[in-house]
């Protein structure tokens, strides 16, 4: 059994677990954070399994950051938030706990601090609007 198999993230790439998907290419692909740190946090990924930053290969990483620029873009556009915080943490000292290289997007309103992490689970329906509205900048 490879790492592969049994990821999560790799499961969500090859449709064995769901996932609130706002984007997808050749190379990556993007979907809603389950426990988001704040409306509208997005997780980019490259679909081959990948570890960490120290194991992606180049081509993948180029694909993930431009993929990542895109959805901040419809972000922005879609949820006018004042910032947004991109996180991308490697190794479990480093609060990683999903291993298959991801970035996260948060975006922030003035006067919210959030972390990297949510507090629990985001509430479904408001993951499944905000991940319309994000689609509907991408397709715009
Ligand atoms: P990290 O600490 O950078 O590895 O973060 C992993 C992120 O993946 C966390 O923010 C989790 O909430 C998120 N996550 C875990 N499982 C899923 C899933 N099935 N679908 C969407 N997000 C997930
Ligand atoms: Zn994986």
């Amino acid at each position: 059994m490879t790492q592969a198999d049994s990821c999560i993230f790799c499961k969500i790439v090859r449709g064995e677990l769901p996932s609130t998907s706002v984007y997808e290419d050749e190379a990556s692909m993007a979907f809603m954070d389950i426990n988001p740190a704040s409306t509208g946090h997005t997780l980019i990924i490259p679909k081959d399994h990948a570890e960490n930053l120290l194991a992606v290969p180049t081509q993948n990483l180029t694909a993930t950051m431009v993929a990542t620029q895109k959805i901040a873009q419809a972000i922005h556009q879609a949820l006018q938030p004042e910032g947004m915080r991109i996180s991308q943490l490697n190794g479990a000292a480093a609060g990683q706990m999903v291993f298959h290289y991801h970035v996260h997007i948060i975006p922030v309103h003035a006067g919210e601090r959030p972390g990297t992490h949510g507090r629990g689970s985001g509430d479904p329906q408001t993951i499944q609007q905000t991940a319309a509205k994000i689609r509907a900048a991408l397709n715009g």
